[in-house]
C-alpha cells in the first residue's frame, strides 16, 4: 500500500519540525512516500544523510522555489533534484542570502513602523533557516507586540501589507530549466492558490510538467478542475499536504492528509523514470 505526502517543509525552511522528526512522525503515521520541499533550500535533505529512520519509508528530495508574474507570485516544486547538482546549489545560495539579506531590511522596515526588533531577534528564531516573514513574525509574537503570527501576517505581512519586503526570485523560466537540468521535474503548487487561471494556463505554456492537484487548500470543485487541466495536457499530477506544523492550520499532523493511491504510483513512476 502506498501512503503518500508529496509537499513538506521543516526547520530549514519554514516548518517547525527538524527534518528527522519529520521522518519519524511520518513512518509513526504509516506514511510510506514523502517529499521534502523546503523553500529555498535542500539543508534538510542533507540533514537526512545520516538519519537511520529515513530508511523505514521512501524520501523523495524536493524543493519550493517562490517565482514572479506580473501579477502574482507562484511558487514551483522540484521533485527527483540531484540535491548535490552544482549550479542548482549554486543557486540556493543566492537565495537564501538574498533571504538573509531581506532579514534585515524588514527588520527595518518594522521597526519604523513602530515595533522595535533587531535583524538578530529573527535571525535567533530561524536558526539558519532559508528565513522567510513566519520567521519575523514569530519573533514578533515573542516580543509581545501581537497575539498571533496569522495576526502579524494581517497586519504587517501580507503581499499589500505595510511590512512586506520583496525577496530575489528567479523567474518561471529559469526555475524550470534549473530543476530540469539538476535530474528533477517541475510541478506547479496549489494551483488554486494562485487566484488566476490565466497565469496557470502560462504556467503550461512555459513548460511545467506538472500540477499540484491535490492540496488542502483545494476544495472538490478547484480538485476536480485542475485534474481536468493536467489530465488534458498530459501533465503529472501531484499533491500533498504543504505541512508546516502551523497550529490552527491543516493539517496540524502528518499523516491527516495524502494523495489518492493510483495517483502516487503514477507520480513515482515518472521520478523514477526521469532518473534512468
Ligand atoms: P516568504 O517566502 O518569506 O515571503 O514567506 C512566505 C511563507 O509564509 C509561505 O510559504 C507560508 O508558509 C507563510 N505564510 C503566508 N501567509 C501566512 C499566514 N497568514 N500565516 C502563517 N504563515 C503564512
Ligand atoms: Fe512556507
Ligand atoms: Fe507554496
Ligand atoms: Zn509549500
Amino acid at each position: 500500500m502506498i501512503q503518500a505526502d508529496f509537499h513538506i517543509h521543516t526547520t530549514a525552511s519554514d516548518g517547525r519540525i527538524s527534518p528527522p522528526d519529520i521522518v519519524l512522525q511520518a513512518v509513526q503515521a504509516g506514511l510510506t512516500h514523502i517529499a521534502i520541499t523546503d523553500h529555498d533550500t535542500v539543508d534538510g535533505l542533507l540533514a537526512l544523510e545520516n538519519c537511520s529512520q529515513a530508511a523505514e519509508l521512501t524520501v523523495i528530495p524536493g524543493v519550493e522555489f517562490s517565482t514572479d508574474m506580473p501579477d502574482c507570485e507562484i511558487h514551483i516544486l522540484g521533485y527527483g533534484i540531484d540535491s548535490k547538482h552544482v549550479p542548482l546549489r549554486q543557486q540556493l545560495a543566492l537565495l537564501k542570502n538574498d533571504r538573509l539579506a531581506r532579514i534585515r531590511r524588514m527588520a527595518m522596515k518594522i521597526t519604523e513602523l513602530g515595533y522595535p526588533i533587531d535583524e538578530g531577534e529573527i535571525l535567533a528564531v530561524a536558526k539558519g533557516a532559508a528565513a522567510g516573514r513566519p520567521h519575523v513574525a514569530t519573533a514578533l509574537v515573542e516580543k509581545g507586540y501581537f497575539a498571533s503570527v496569522a495576526e502579524v501576517f494581517q497586519t504587517l505581512l501580507n503581499y499589500d501589507k505595510p511590512g512586506y519586503v520583496p525577496h530575489y526570485k528567479m523567474t518561471p523560466d529559469e526555475v524550470i530549466a534549473l530543476i530540469r537540468q539538476a535530474g528533477g521535474v517541475s510541478v506547479l503548487a496549489h494551483p488554486g492558490l494562485v487566484g488566476n487561471d490565466q497565469q496557470v494556463q502560462q504556467m503550461i505554456e512555459t513548460g511545467i510538467d506538472g500540477l499540484e492537484v491535490y492540496h488542502p487548500q483545494h476544495d472538490g470543485a478547484a480538485t476536480a478542475k485542475y485534474l481536468a487541466l493536467a489530465q488534458n495536457h498530459g501533465l503529472l499530477i501531484s499533491g500533498g499536504s504543504d505541512y508546516h506544523a502551523i497550529s490552527g492550520r491543516f493539517p496540524e499532523k502528518l499523516g491527516e492528509f495524502s494523495v489518492p493511491e493510483s495517483i502516487a504510483k503514477a507520480f513515482l513512476d515518472r521520478i523514477n523514470r526521469s532518473h534512468e
